[in-house]
This record gives C-alpha cells, structure tokens and sequence, in this order.
C-alpha cells in the first residue's frame, strides 16, 4: 500500500473540539447554548441509532439537544405542526428531520417547510439554490466533511480534475457544486455513465457515493489521485458482517496518493459537520461573525 490514508474520525475529533470552543465561547460571550433537535418518525433501527449519537454528540460539545420522536402513523399536519414549533422556537438553531420518512409522508413538503436557516442538513431547496449559486447556504453534512478532508489534504483544489460518481441530491450533486466552488473541473457520474472505468481515471479526485460494495477497482484509479470513499456497505465475509466502501480498499491504496478508509473515513466527519452547521447557523441568527473554517 502506498496511499496516505486520510483519519476521518482523528479529523472529526478535532472539528468537534473546534465546535465545543466555539459553543463555550458562544455560552461565556453572548448567553447563548445552540440547540439542535432531531425529529425522527417511526421505529427504523439505523435511524434510531443515528439519532441517539447525534443527540450524544451535540451534547458532549455542550449544546442543547432536543429530541422529538414520533410514531411511525404520524400525519404530515402534525409533523408539520412540530416543524412550525420549533421554526419559531429562539432556542433550536437546528432541525433536522431524520430520513427516510414513512411512506405517507412527503419528504419534499417536510424538508422544504424548515425555516432555511435552521436547514442544517442542508436539503431545503432554498439552501440547494443558494449553493448552486455560490452563495451562502447551510452545506450539506456528508459532502461537507469530504470537501473539508480535501482542502486540509491539498490546500487548494484549484484546477483539479474531480469525478463524482453518484448523482443523490444528498451527496453526489451538492459534493459536485462545493468542488466546482473550488475551482475543480467537476465530472458526476452515474449508472448511465458510458466507460465509467475511463472516466475515473482521468481523475486526481474520486468521490465515490454510489452504495455498491467495492464497485471501483484500483486500476480504475490514477496513480497518486486522491480517493474518498462515501459508500457504506454491509456485506457478509467470511461469516461475518463486515463495512466496506464503494471502492476496493486494498486495490485503491496501492495506486492512490490518499485514501479515506470505510469504516473511519468520510462516516465520522457527517456528524461532526451536522454540529458545525449548528454553530454557523447559531453564530447566523445571532447577526454573530462565523466561526472560521466550519462550513464551505
Ligand atoms: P443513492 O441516492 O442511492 O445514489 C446512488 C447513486 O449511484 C445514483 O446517482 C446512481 O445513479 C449511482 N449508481 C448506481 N449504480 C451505479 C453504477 N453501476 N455506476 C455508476 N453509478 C451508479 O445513494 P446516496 O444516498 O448518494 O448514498 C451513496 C452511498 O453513500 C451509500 O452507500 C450510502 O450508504 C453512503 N452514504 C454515506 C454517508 C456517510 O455519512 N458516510 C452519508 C450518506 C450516504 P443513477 O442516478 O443513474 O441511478
């Protein structure tokens, strides 16, 4: 193996330490304790245990935590309800509504009825517009962590050719606008995409987001590119149930110049971004500067 293998969780820890200063400075300074609440509707069991580690998280860098849980026959009137409270409530600087919702409930309608400034996931279609405007919006968790992974390995991605490969509103397209922001020459791929193997390897940046268990091989890889592996698949091996990425780890690592590992890659840098983006749209609402270097 020849990569440099890119610490998501040691590069989490510090961005969550970065969140606490801010929070105790925010607390000490000004009175104010950002509030983040989660709203999860039903009983999924990966959903339940995402939102007990956000709420553990949000909590260990001294923010409030509220959590709303609701039954899985909830009505959108009365989510929407929920929504409105807490829009209008000064002590929730963020809302975020856990995904996938059941099936009765548009997902469209729910995002798009959170005030835009407590969008801390960033799906709110204002805040999708103000990104694609290069404007400034409330950035997407997942891709925000990969593209701070990117300018901490790098310094400045200017001119760099990058593939995106997956095209979800949650990832691939928001990933795709943060690289063009960074003057990248952006290419997003997807399941029509004709000789994706060809198209990887012009690459000095691979974003993998595709939800395939080591679907890119090494030799797809240019020599020194650095890869970021967004995938998290389970899958069976050797009898046990094992994570892996959407790329092929051991093959990757042998050509690439830096490689994100799955598990401890691009995972722990979501949550540690959700919490930056509590700050920022906590410093926000207050008409307070933003704290540097935690959002895009
Ligand atoms: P998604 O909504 O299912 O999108 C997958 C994308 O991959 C689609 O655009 C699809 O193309 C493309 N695709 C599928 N098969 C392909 C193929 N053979 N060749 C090229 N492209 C192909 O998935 P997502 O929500 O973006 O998530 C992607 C992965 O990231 C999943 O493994 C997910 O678990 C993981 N994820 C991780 C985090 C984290 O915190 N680390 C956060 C979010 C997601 P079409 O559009 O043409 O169908």
């Amino acid at each position: 193996m020849t990569a440099t293998v890119i610490d998501g969780k040691a590069f989490a820890a510090k961005v969550r330490d970065k969140v606490a200063g801010h929070v105790a400075r925010l607390k000490e300074e000004h009175g104010i304790t950002p509030g983040l609440a989660v709203v999860l509707v039903g009983e999924d069991p990966a959903s339940q245990v995402y939102v007990r580690s956000k709420g553990k998280m949000t909590v260990e860098v001294g923010m409030n935590s509220y959590e709303h849980k609701l039954d899985a026959d909830t009505s959108e009137a009365d989510l929407l309800a929920l929504i409105d409270k807490l829009n209008n409530d000064k002590d929730v600087h963020g809302i975020l509504v856990q995904l996938p919702l059941p099936k009765h409930l548009n997902e469209d309608l729910v995002i798009n009825s959170i005030d835009p400034a407590k969008d801390v996931d960033g799906f709110h279609i204002s805040n999708v517009g103000l990104l694609g405007t290069g404007q400034k919006s409330m950035v997407p968790c997942t891709p925000l962590g990969c593209l701070m992974m990117l300018r901490d390995h790098h310094g400045s991605l200017s001119g760099m050719d990058a593939v995106v490969i997956g095209r979800s509103n949650i990832v691939g397209k928001p990933m795709a606008q943060l690289l063009l922001g960074d003057s990248c020459t952006v290419t997003i791929a997807h399941s029509r995409t004709r000789d994706l193997p060809e198209v990887v390897r012009r690459a000095d940046i691979v974003v993998a987001a595709v939800g395939r268990p080591e679907m890119v091989p090494g030799d797809w890889i240019k020599p020194g590119a650095t890869v970021i592996d967004v995938g998290i698949n389970r899958i069976e091996r050797d009898g046990k149930n094992v994570l892996v990425g959407d790329c092929h780890y051991d093959s990757c690592a042998d050509v690439a110049g830096a490689i994100t590992p799955v598990p401890g890659g691009v995972g722990p840098m979501t949550i540690a971004c959700l919490l930056a983006n509590t700050v920022t749209a906590c410093c926000r609402a207050n008409a307070l500067s933003e704290p540097e270097g935690l959002t895009a």
